[in-house]
């Protein structure tokens, strides 16, 4: 049977993890939220149209390739990739915030606001209110809106507004709690377009629905590929909503490995990383209860890692469930890993993959040499790389690259 939510006794709850701890005032625009979420949920032309817009706004179905180079150098299993990548604007981040646009335009309301690290989730949000006749307010730690001027800049042509938060750290946290506070004062007008299977109830919920076409398309697509159901299906996991889109409609076949790649940085031993599992503790932060990674008090800590969308302390409740369950393994890759598996990739492949995706790449290269060659490897390719160009040149010490943003800083 093909999962597209994941139903619990307790509404909200996966196991110990999820619930809803919002501040008194958001608790109406939270109910009205979950029952808007639920009635579209149990409305079949509410679906219908959702995919509608996704095939004819974001190229789905994405395809599944075959990595034949790869997985001939490799000696091991045969290597499938989901092509998320594929997606408008880039990502599997587009199949999320297209439901929850369609849902804000059921629901009556006029604006939607996010906040942003990297700024991926903030240019896919300010495309949607494009599409969709919305207006758009984007929150934005002010050090990330240095370090993120391209993003910054096509969200402002995409006419939001783009607001740079100069308290605390002035990173994604801080672009949080300004949203938050927004919300609490907007919300009879406006949504909140969470990016993440994170947040309170009905957030991680309602991102998981929109993101499991993912995982329904590829279970029906690899059937009529291979004839079969893949082995081992790798994603990597920052929040974990293109894992937990990919592995739902895979859950209750029992011969299917599902695999998390969460971000190992410059080494867990160093401390700078983002791999809650092996080192988070249990906590409620930002409305819900999950694995955090924090300190003895419950500060939570700084995180690490070379790809922006995968360095967050907490992870997706559900995924969290999964993985006390064992139903998941989880692993980590090493920044300097994933370079080098994104190199590999480029250059066998011809696909220029996100850092992020190539979390999931780094642990299936590292493990496809042990497989037997009749073995079926199926990796979610979560997102292009085009965007990573500054980190990836750096990485690899391109010269001439260098020479050339030095020129560009010249004649500025
Ligand atoms: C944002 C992003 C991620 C991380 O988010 P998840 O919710 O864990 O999927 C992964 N890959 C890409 C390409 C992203 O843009």
């Amino acid at each position: 049977m093909q999962k597209e939510l994941f139903e619990f006794e307790r509404p909200g709850y996966y196991g110990p993890y999820g619930g809803a701890f919002v501040p008194e005032i958001l608790k109406t625009t939270i109910d009205e939220l979950t029952s808007a979420f639920e009635k579209a949920h149990a409305d079949p032309t509410f679906w219908q149209q959702y995919i509608e817009v996704m095939q004819t706004y974001s190229c789905r179905p994405t395809p599944i390739s075959y990595l034949e180079n790869l997985s001939n150098q490799l000696g091991g299993a045969r290597i499938y990739c989901k092509r998320e990548d594929l997606n408008h604007t880039g990502a599997h981040k587009a199949n999320n915030v297209m439901g929850q646009g369609l849902l804000v335009k059921r629901m009556g309301k006029s604006r939607v606001i996010a906040e942003t690290g990297a700024g991926q989730h903030g240019v896919a949000t300010a495309t949607m209110a494009a599409r969709m006749g919305l207006e758009c307010t984007i929150y934005m730690g002010a050090v990330d809106v240095e370090r993120q001027r391209p993003n910054v800049f096509w969200m402002e042509q995409l006419g939001a507004e783009v607001i740079a938060v100069t308290d605390g750290t002035a990173t994604l946290k801080d672009a949080i709690n300004e949203a938050m506070r927004d919300w609490a004062a907007s919300m009879e007008t406006t949504h909140y377009v969470m990016g993440t299977v994170c947040g309170p109830h009905p957030f991680p919920q309602m991102v998981s629905y929109f993101q499991s076409l993912i995982g329904k398309e590829s279970y029906q697509q690899m059937q009529k590929m291979t004839g079969c159901l893949p082995n081992h299906i790798y994603a990597c996991v920052g929040g974990g909503s293109n894992a937990t889109g990919m592995f739902l409609a895979f859950l209750d076949e029992g011969n299917v490995e599902l695999i998390g790649v969460e971000a190992g940085g410059k080494g867990i031993e160093t401390g700078q990383h983002a791999c809650r599992m092996k080192g988070g503790k249990l906590g409620v932060a930002q409305g819900y209860k999950t694995y955090f990674l924090q300190d003895q008090e419950g500060q939570m800590l700084e995180t690490h890692s070379v790809a922006a969308g995968l360095d967050y302390i907490g992870v997706g409740p559900i995924l969290s469930y999964l993985y006390d369950q064992k139903r998941i393994r989880f692993e980590s890759a090493t920044d300097e890993e994933v370079v080098e598996a994104a190199k590999m990739l480029i250059r066998q492949e011809g696909i220029i993959p996100a850092l992020e995706s190539s979390h999931a790449f780094a642990a299936a290269i590292r493990e496809a040499p042990q497989m037997k060659k009749e073995k079926i490897i199926l990796i979610n390719l979560s997102g292009r790389g085009d965007k990573d160009i500054f980190n990836i040149a750096e990485a690899i010490g391109d010269e001439k690259w260098e020479l050339f943003l030095k020129q560009k800083v010249q004649n500025l």
